[in-house]
């Protein structure tokens, strides 16, 4: 099992807005937009979560334009090396040869380049469909809702792929997961996605932001411990500071 990190977008954030609520509001911070290619034993290559459409190097407003209170604080920086594509070749891969998508949840952050992997079996959670699709305005349909996209719901807890196992952690989104991947050498890594944003949330322990503010904090703390428990280290959804100490493709984890 090898764990590849990809690199699919970035974002220019309010700090005081997003990573540190009420503090520094105002200075700006870059933050990277994970994606996670997992090589397993049985041959599958399941990619965790998309990124930004790609659409955003020409036009980084193109989600937020009608949304400027969106717009100002969370803006797309994107560029060609950011494309599914490009990440994918860095490790010898093509868009073909994505077997399956493991979808953390629909944000446009999260969703946006499913649309280069039509056909492609995307194991979501359905709960959190059916409440993305009553919400076009949080999860912005055109990235996801696709009719050449393949939806597969799988639901609740549990190990798929022989060593990733999903963990429901609502509250950044309803039905939000995380997940922990069992590698042969490095061990146990948890990608906690956004139920940890950054370290500010967890060392602030402060979720009043999200959501659901107190299924954010049950489900921040529960992962906190998991990997506590595990030795392993928690992965955050969007954190430059610890983005910066992870191997990046082509390197990789096995
Ligand atoms: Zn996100």
């Amino acid at each position: 099992m090898r764990l590849h990190v990809l690199s699919l977008g970035t974002t220019d954030v309010d700090k005081g807005v997003l990573l540190t609520p009420g503090v520094d509001l105002g200075t700006r911070v870059v933050t990277p937009v994970p994606g996670y290619l997992i090589e397993t034993d049985g041959g599958e290559r399941v990619l965790i979560d998309t990124g930004l459409h790609p659409g955003h190097i020409e036009d980084p407003s193109m989600t937020w334009r009608d949304v400027p209170e969106f717009d100002a604080i969370l803006r797309p920086v994107m560029g060609p090396e950011h494309t599914l594509a490009h990440q994918l070749g860095l490790i010898g891969m093509t868009t073909d040869d994505v077997t399956h998508v493991l979808s953390s949840h629909l944000h446009f952050d999260h969703a946006g380049q499913l649309a280069a992997l039509p056909g492609r079996p995307i194991l979501v959670s359905g709960p959190h469909l059916a409440a993305a699709r009553a919400n076009p305005d949080g999860f912005p349909p055109r990235y996801w809702d696709l009719p050449e996209l393949d939806y597969v719901e799988v639901d609740g807890e549990q190990e798929l792929f022989g060593g990733i196992e999903v963990i429901e952690t609502p509250g950044h989104a309803p039905h939000h997961r995380s997940f922990v991947v069992h590698l042969p050498r490095s061990g146990t890594i948890v990608l906690g996605i956004d139920a940890v944003l950054s370290h500010h949330q967890l060392e602030r322990d402060d979720w009043s932001d999200q959501v659901d503010p107190d299924a954010a904090t049950a489900s921040g703390r529960r992962l906190a411990r998991l990997a506590h428990a595990a030795g392993a280290p928690l992965w955050f959804g969007h954190d430059p500071d610890q983005w910066a100490t992870l191997r990046h493709a082509p390197a990789f984890y096995d």
